[in-house]
């Protein structure tokens, strides 16, 4: 409803209890070999303590393409096999780039599970190695959507100035919960899949 999104956001954004604590400039060495140069930022007053990051580009559109990602070590860092994060994050910050918008990586392991952690994750992967992880997959674990929780990424966008975005995601619940929390999610876009 509120709507312009401003370029660079200002440093004002106390909307939702959280704001920009600083910003500094990385250049990202991006999956098509391109270099691209994105402001990484920092908050303030997050609901869970916790310190994520936005990467954002400067030239927003009104309705920026938004990615919330959450943090996966394995896939990440290492490149695993086992889910498909790390091709997910590196096309979103290619299309992010490309577009102008913005990644949110949540530094939670558990697909936006506080209480999983990445111990927690690598013991499930055991487990499922060993034949007993029925109901694991992907990640080797299950999250209960109700069990997530995307409070600080809305958060983090009000706090850039964005009410509304284009989301990036093959996950609904992540579409209802940035609306409950006041994000109008007015596209979702589906990933092209390198794999898929
Ligand atoms: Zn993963």
């Amino acid at each position: 409803m509120n709507g312009e999104a401003p370029a660079p956001a200002p440093a004002d954004g106390r909307r939702g209890g959280a704001r920009v604590r600083s910003r500094v400039e990385i250049p990202l060495h991006l999956a098509d070999g391109s270099w691209q140069t994105a402001h990484v930022i920092t908050f303030d007053g997050l609901t869970d303590g916790l310190e994520h990051i936005a990467v954002s580009y400067t030239r927003h559109p009104a309705v920026p393409l938004v990615r919330v990602h959450s943090e996966c070590l394995t896939g990440d860092v290492l490149g695993s096999g086992r889910c498909d994060c790390g091709p997910q994050l590196d096309e979103s910050l290619q299309r992010v780039a490309e577009e102008g918008g913005i990644l949110l990586y949540l530094r939670q392991e558990g697909q936006g599970r506080r209480d999983v952690s990445l111990y927690d994750k690598l013991d499930a992967y055991s487990v499922q190695d060993r034949g007993r992880g029925i109901a694991a997959a992907g990640h080797g674990l299950r999250v209960a959507d109700d069990a997530r929780d995307y409070h600080a990424a809305a958060q983090m966008l009000r706090a850039l100035g964005v009410g509304r975005v284009r989301l990036l995601t093959s996950n609904p619940d992540k579409v209802r919960q940035l609306s409950w929390y006041g994000i109008a999610v007015e596209e979702r876009l589906d990933f092209a899949g390198r794999s898929a």
